[in-house]
C-alpha cells in the first residue's frame, strides 16, 4: 500500500485536485477529468493518433499532387488539396502540441462533438 492520495487532473485546463469528480470542477468540461495517470495516457494516445492522421492526410495530399503533376489533366480539384493539407496540418499541429500537454485539438473536437450537450449540467460540488 502506498497510502498516497490519488490526484486527478483536467486534460484541458490542467486543474489538479485530490477530489474525484465527474467533469472538471474548474472549467466544467464533462470529459477529460480523471486520474493523472489516465489523463496522461489519454493525452499521449490522442497525440499519437492525431499526428498519424495528420501525417497520413499530408502524405495522401502529396502523393495525389505528385501524380497530378505527371498528368496532363487535373486529377483532383484545388479544394481537395486545401482540405487535405489544411486538416493534415491542423491534426499534426494538434497532435504535436498534445505531446507537450496542450490538448486544444481534443478540446475543439469535443466541443464540436458535444455541442448539443450542456456543460452547465455538470454537477458541481456544493
Ligand atoms: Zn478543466
Amino acid at each position: 500500500m502506498t497510502g498516497e492520495p490519488k490526484t486527478f487532473m483536467c486534460v484541458f485546463c490542467k486543474y489538479r485536485s485530490q477530489e474525484r469528480n465527474f467533469g472538471c470542477p474548474r472549467c466544467g468540461r464533462r470529459y477529460g477529468y480523471g486520474e493523472v495517470r489516465t489523463v496522461k495516457a489519454i493525452q499521449l494516445a490522442q497525440a499519437v493518433v492525431f499526428t498519424v492522421i495528420g501525417g497520413f492526410l499530408i502524405l495522401l495530399g502529396l502523393s495525389i499532387l505528385v501524380s497530378e503533376l505527371r498528368l496532363p489533366y487535373p486529377m483532383a480539384p484545388w479544394w481537395a488539396f486545401t482540405l487535405l493539407f489544411g486538416f493534415g496540418a491542423l491534426f499534426v499541429a494538434g497532435g504535436l502540441s498534445s505531446f507537450f500537454g496542450n490538448s486544444w485539438l481534443l478540446g475543439l473536437l469535443l466541443l464540436l462533438f458535444a455541442r448539443n450537450q450542456s456543460y452547465s449540467s455538470v454537477e458541481r460540488p456544493k
